[in-house]
């Protein structure tokens, strides 16, 4: 055998198809469809052509302006960018998104994607003895860490509307004492817990277990966690610039947590790759960061073409979950998943079917510009 064991227990994770046969509309990768704020484009134009020879050297290895950037901008937005209030270039928090402390620099850990920065969460808090927890129908790359790492996992179904059974996962966790992950607002379904909801879960789970909240479609729509942070020591919450921050093509993800757990995860970047986000990525995150107000406007536009959208379904036919994400999960009686799919794709667009059982009747929909939308809602009829 050329191959370890531990070979044997690698699952990839299937990304969203890329085919180059033709020039698709692509709502199958939950991306966002608006470029960057064209300051970013400019920053980082700027940067390569004023410092060459950054591109020759090392990058900080602490992301300090970073990491400041994004502190930055959580308190500016209260971490959910489709309802905060944009002034000129000013942003303001929603008044129920204001988080009631400040979030510093050294709460925030970054790195190369948010699945790479979950990859390190679970190295970290996760361990080979112990199950954790998550939904049956969740993000589906948490399942393949826990192959790669050879973590058990303790997977609880979701209930009947497809929302999370968090009483169900509580008793699993305590059963198990080895922490709990899902995402906020859940993928594939697109459905939210409150911040309530999983303060309750918080106060319930044992303090001495980690509790790990993705946030990865929060700003279009859901409650954040980051408030919570200041009551619960065991919380991680783990957050990317590839959906509600245009950037999927830099590669940027960060965890906002207490300075000691990112200083854990810092310690298993620094036993990995010493080396943090490059540096073209540093600077284009920073200015992102200075360009709040833009993406506000991006993510109320996602939302209210989402919101249109659903509606397009439901008067169609469709029974589809509402939801406070950047896509819809939805399915029709008498026309399979793969068959939408197929169809949808024939017109020039991809969306996302999984083959997976208890799914396997959805489509999932990235929601895209205005004029995307109406193309999808016209590829829709012509299919149905
Ligand atoms: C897209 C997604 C991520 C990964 O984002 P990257 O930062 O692009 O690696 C993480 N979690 C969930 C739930 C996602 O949907």
């Amino acid at each position: 055998m050329l191959t370890s064991q531990r070979m044997n227990n690698l699952h990839p994770y299937v990304p969203g198809e890329q085919p180059k046969d033709r020039d698709y509309i692509k709502l199958n990768a939950n991306e966002n469809p608006y470029p960057p704020s064209p300051n970013v484009t400019e920053a980082v134009l700027k940067f390569i052509k004023a410092h060459p020879e950054k591109l020759g050297l090392y990058p900080d290895p602490d992301s300090l302006e970073l990491h400041a950037a994004i502190a930055d901008m959580l308190n500016q937005t209260g971490g959910v960018l489709c309802r905060a209030k944009v002034n000129g270039s000013k942003v303001e928090p929603a008044p129920e998104d204001k988080i009631p402390f400040k979030v510093t620099p050294d709460m925030v850990y970054t790195g190369n994607g948010s699945d790479e920065v979950l990859s390190f969460v679970f190295y970290a808090f996760f361990d080979s003895s112990k199950k954790f927890v998550m939904p049956e129908f969740t993000y589906s790359f948490y399942p393949v860490y826990a192959g790669f790492y050879n973590i058990p996992t303790d997977t609880v179904p979701l209930k009947s509307d497809w929302s999370l059974d968090t009483d169900e996962m509580l008793v699993r966790a305590s059963k198990n004492a080895g922490g709990i992950i899902f995402a906020n607002p859940n993928a594939p379904t697109g459905l939210a817990l409150t911040r309530e909801q999983v303060r309750s879960m918080l106060k319930k789970a044992s303090p001495d277990e980690i509790f790990i909240v993705d946030e990865a479609y929060v700003d279009f729509g859901g409650e954040s966690c980051i408030p919570l942070l200041a009551e619960f020591k065991n919380l991680v919450i783990v957050r990317t610039f590839s959906k509600s921050l245009c950037g999927a093509g830099q590669r940027l993800g960060y965890i906002v947590s207490s300075p000691e757990l990112v200083n854990i995860v810092t310690t298993v970047k620094n036993s990995v790759n010493h080396f943090p986000i490059d540096a073209v990525a540093q600077v284009s995150g920073k200015e992102a960061c200075k360009n709040a107000a833009y993406y506000v406007e991006c993510s109320k536009k996602v939302a209210k073409e989402r919101d249109l959208f659903y509606d397009f379904l439901i008067e169609n036919g469709f029974y589809a979950i509402k939801s406070s994400t950047n896509f819809i999960f939805a399915k029709k009686n008498g026309i399979s998943g793969e068959d939408l799919y197929k169809g949808i794709k024939k017109e020039g667009i991809l969306i996302r079917h999984f083959n997976t059982p208890g799914i396997e009747d959805f489509v999932r929909i990235t929601i895209g510009t205005e004029s995307q939308m109406n193309e999808l809602k016209k590829a829709f009829l012509k299919v149905l």
